[in-house]
């Protein structure tokens, strides 16, 4: 039967703890691995993970936990409910239950030496091993098992290497024998099933590969078969640019390189073994990464041949890092010093991963994944290091890595990355040699919730090449069917779209508002029912039409100068002076007395206006702004609150405005903070209703808390409609905690960004040294979002609507500045011509109400449609 057979060519398939838990996970376990096998016309090599989480328990029982007989009985029955499902007798696993059990009557059970651990720890891979094998055989499949100790052979220890790791974390032979192809090819079942994690030490005991090391073992099978291939199937569909499960946002990384894989790994993404890539490399076998549970998705492919994208490709994190600060005398240049210090750590078998050195210190790290940094082991380092320096040692840290190739060349591009580790106590600072790395060391408690914030900034500031679909796939949040989509634009219509060429046709640039669109955002937020009073910011579009309808709908107006003020009275005849609010920043003292003669709401945010002009105030009542102390927002320059911002009162200078105000006789009866623009993050709000709730009730005459605007909008398809629902549930929470209070808000943009197109004509389509450019009638003058904040705006054709969108293009304006871009890569038909009419969209807000006359031209139309 075997000699039919060809029987050189074999694949591995590796399946980690989830993928092994479950009866419908060992169905796929095995078509996948008769169809690999069949697909290369050869046989397939299964080696599998324990049952999920049956490695803790182990440890923990390795380690002398005292309720190890409970943990050991524990183990006895899942594996026994794991055969019922399985529908198998309990006698696949008796005698394996019976040697577990019985590592606990051994007599080394006492001592704990580092052999008895290691075959405790074997347990989970036997026992995962055995159950798998007898399932897929009662399938009727032809499945052998072996046990990989006859296969994988320890090492002989490197100098220096401590016992621990020469026990419990070993590397194995990378290369077979001459007899190792022709031993395992005798081997007489078209699929085999193995353990991971395990090996042969040189005394003929069980070793172990580390935790995670069952990826590390296919890898080693896979280079001594000279394999077709080594696939770890695990519970993502691939290595991703962070942890997906940290990072929802985080992309697919479809394809990579072994050098980055590798970087990938070993700075903290615990989806591939760090060891477990050279073994592939050397015996130049490819590797993917796959998901069980999704094993159509092509995952990531790792091999040599991919072609070297630049760009940061993912940002990992690893916990429980240790760093040892020396601190010496003179020490640095000093002859010996650092042969001296580092012979320590060798002598306590540690071996370090970064350094950093100034002039009287160096400091080191220690990855607590390859090395065993007991505190034992932490306090005989120090006590021999404190005869040579001063050592402290600062635990827990964690270092987060971005990795990707030329690093050195995108530094430029990090400036918000570097702020955000700005705001942290950073206690190192590391960049490779190999130019694939940079890594920050923080607390550890720092560095929670960082992840998400540093990914974001690592994309919209182009560090992160996303658009590259060489490299790059869907985000987790797509595949795990988590987005909620954008809903189709309404200039997509067909009769919003002819209205709209006809409009273009009458002359361009123009903006165009849908006033169906503001009236649908406005009622969408009247239904929140935490809100009590609304007002819209008009600065985002004061366009009368639009004043108008949000009037109708209910919305009071805010304006931030006297221009505005007379716009809104000019617009809203009649309109109740208490329905408007009025706050201005820095503005002239005649702008505040005028608004005060009308009889609107006036907002003041310092001390110095009350003592400059204390007449003008005097008896008023006037509602206050507060600088929260923190910030917000889509873009630096939006960010209204912090130290740096010159809104608001600062929180210091609380007390010091009330007595004036008291002196004054003005009632507060109203307090507000506005800290950005475009905010994603909808607990923001939530503390700011809990934080100014604080200050009102020192105030005491504070009937309304004004929580500002910044709701975002999705000006791509990376972005997510803001999830109205659960702000308003969190607004009403934390209502409930400040029933006192009444509850405004002001948006601006949220109500009017995606009611506003710009259409402009194509003028000219330029080829310049391989980058293809339409240029447009309207730039940065027409709408300056873009220049000034580098936002993005969908592009479209209108003029080809229906045409395929299959080239990547610039748009620019017609302006003498290097900023006038609206983006550098906007998918259009290929087709595309002078004389199209180009549309930019959602550009409702900030569009028209900042554009200039700039170069002398005119400025855009502005036409509403009803
Ligand atoms: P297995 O049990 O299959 O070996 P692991 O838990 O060891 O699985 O590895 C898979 C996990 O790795 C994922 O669930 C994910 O949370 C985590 N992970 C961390 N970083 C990354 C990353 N950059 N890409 C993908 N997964 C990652
Ligand atoms: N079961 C081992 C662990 O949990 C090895 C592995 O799953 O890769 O660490
Ligand atoms: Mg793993």
């Amino acid at each position: 039967m075997a000699s039919s057979r060809p029987v050189d060519r074999w694949i591995v398939l590796k399946f980690g703890g989830t993928s092994v838990s479950r009866r419908h996970r060992w169905n796929t376990i095995g078509d996948l691995a008769g169809k690999r096998a069949e697909e290369i016309g050869g046989r397939a090599l299964v080696v599998v993970s324990a049952l999920s989480g049956v490695t803790n328990e182990l440890t923990a029982i390795a380690e002398g936990a005292a309720d190890s007989a409970a943990r050991v009985d524990a183990l006895v029955t899942r594996h026994g409910a794991f055969l019922e499902e399985l529908e198998l007798g309990q006698e696949v696993l008796a005698e394996r239950l019976a040697a577990l059990r019985g590592l606990l009557q051994d007599p080394r059970a006492a001592g704990r030496p580092l052999d008895w651990q290691a075959e405790v720890l074997a347990q989970g891979e036997l026992l995962s091993s055995t159950l798998g094998a007898a399932y897929l055989r009662s399938r009727g499949l032809d499945v052998g098992w072996m046990d990989a100790r006859h296969w994988l052979q320890a090492l002989p220890p490197s100098p220096n290497q401590s016992a621990w790791s020469q026990r419990l974390s070993v590397n194995c032979q990378g290369q077979g024998g001459e007899d190792f192809g022709s031993r395992f090819d005798a081997q007489p079942t078209r699929l085999l099933v193995t353990q991971g994690f395990i090996a042969r030490h040189g005394d003929g005991g069980t070793a172990i590969l580390g935790r995670g090391g069952s990826d590390t073992s296919a890898a080693y099978f896979g280079a001594l078969l000279g394999a077709r291939g080594v696939e770890i199937w695990t519970d993502v569909p691939g290595m991703f640019s962070a942890n997906p499960k940290d990072v929802p946002d985080a992309r697919l990384l479809t394809r990579l390189d072994y050098y980055e894989a590798q970087e990938i790994a070993t700075t903290g993404a615990k989806v591939l073994h760090p060891r477990a890539i050279k073994p592939c490399r050397d015996a130049g076998v490819p590797m993917a990464i796959r998901d069980t549970g999704r094993p159509d998705m092509p995952g990531t492919r790792i091999d040599g041949s991919a072609e070297p994208v630049p760009g940061v490709k993912a940002i990992s994190r690893r916990n429980g890092i240790v760093l040892v600060s020396m601190e010496g005398i003179g020490m640095w240049q000093q002859v010996g010093f650092l042969a001296d210090v580092f012979a320590l750590f060798k002598q306590h078998g540690l071996s370090v991963d970064l350094i950093g050195s100034a002039e009287t210190n160096v400091t080191v790290s220690l990855d607590p994944s390859e090395n065993l940094v007991s505190t034992d082991v932490l306090a005989a380092l120090s006590a021999d290091l404190a005869q040579v320096c001063k050592v402290k040692v600062i635990v827990p840290c964690a270092a987060i890595t971005l990795v990707g190739r030329g690093m050195r060349s995108l530094l430029y591009k990090l400036s918000d990355v570097w702020a955000t580790f700005g705001r942290e106590r950073v206690h190192m600072i590391s960049q490779s040699s190999n130019d694939l790395n940079l890594t920050f060391v923080i607390d550890e408690a720092d560095a929670d919730g960082l992840l998400p914030i540093l990914h974001g900034e690592l994309i919209d500031s182009g560090a992160m090449p996303v658009y590259d679909a060489q490299v790059f796939g869907p985000r987790w949040r797509e595949i795990i069917g988590s987005v909620r989509p954008r809903a189709t634009p309404w200039w997509r219509a067909p009769a919003a779209r002819s209205r709209l060429l006809a409009l273009a046709a009458q002359g361009t640039p123009a903006y165009a508002y849908d006033l169906a669109t503001v009236r649908e955002r406005a009622r969408q937020l009247k239904a929140v029912a935490a809100i009590d009073r609304y007002f819209y910011a008009i600065k985002a579009n004061p366009h009368p039409h639009i004043l108008r309808a949000l009037a109708e709908e209910g919305f009071g107006l805010e304006c931030v100068s006297q221009g505005e003020l007379e716009r809104v009275f000019a617009a809203v005849p009649g309109i109740d002076p208490a329905q408007v609010l009025f706050t201005p920043s820095f503005a002239p003292i005649d702008e505040y007395r005028a608004a005060l003669a009308r009889g609107v709401n006036l907002t003041v945010d310092n001390v110095e206006l009350l003592q400059h002009w204390p007449e003008v105030f005097r008896g008023r009542a006037l509602w206050l702004r507060i600088d929260l102390g923190h910030g917000d927002g889509h873009h630096r320059k939006v960010n209204t609150g912090g130290k740096e911002a010159k809104f608001g009162l600062s929180a210091q200078r609380v007390e010091e405005f009330l007595e004036q105000a008291r002196a004054l006789d003005i009632r507060i009866g109203g307090i507000h903070a506005h800290l950005g623009s475009g905010v994603e993050n909808s607990g923001h709000w939530q503390q700011m209703v809990d934080e100014l709730a604080g200050f009102a009730r020192r105030i005491g005459s504070v009937e309304v808390l004004d929580i500002g605007g910044g709701l975002p909008v999705p000006y791509s398809d990376d972005d997510e409609p803001f999830d109205l629902d659960a702000w308003g549930r969190g607004l009403a929470a934390v209502k409930a905690v400040h029933p006192a209070f009444q509850l405004a808000i002001e948006p601006g943009r949220f109500l009017v960004a995606e009611c506003g197109v710009l259409l402009a004509h194509a003028t000219q389509v330029v080829e310049k040294d391989g980058a293809r450019r339409v240029g447009l009638d309207a730039g940065m003058n027409a709408l300056l979002r873009p220049a000034l904040y580098d936002a993005w705006h969908d592009i479209a054709n209108l003029s080809r609507l229906d045409q395929a969108c299959d080239a990547d293009v610039g748009v620019v304006g017609p302006i003498c500045e290097s900023s006038d871009v609206f983006a550098q890569r906007v998918k259009l038909p290929r087709a595309t011509a002078p004389g199209d009419v180009m549309l930019v969209a959602d550009a409702g807000a900030y569009g028209f109400s900042m554009a200039s006359t700039y170069n002398l031209r005119a400025l855009p139309r502005e036409e509403v449609l009803p």
